[in-house]
């Protein structure tokens, strides 16, 4: 999807995990990972747990 990466002087950045779900504006070194705020929420540790 085009929007989702972008160069900031030299270092490649990804849209957060829960940028599309939800509206998440930060951004990640690594592509398809939650930010630093959305692990301190628990997002990651909720939907384990939905999913289970
Ligand atoms: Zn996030």
């Amino acid at each position: 999807m085009a929007g989702n990466k972008v160069t900031i002087s030299g270092y490649i950045k990804y849209h957060c995990k829960y940028w599309m779900r939800d509206e998440c504006p930060y951004w990640v070194w690594v592509n398809g990972a939650p930010c630093a705020y959305c692990l301190a929420d628990g997002k990651d540790v909720r939907e384990i747990k939905e999913s289970g």
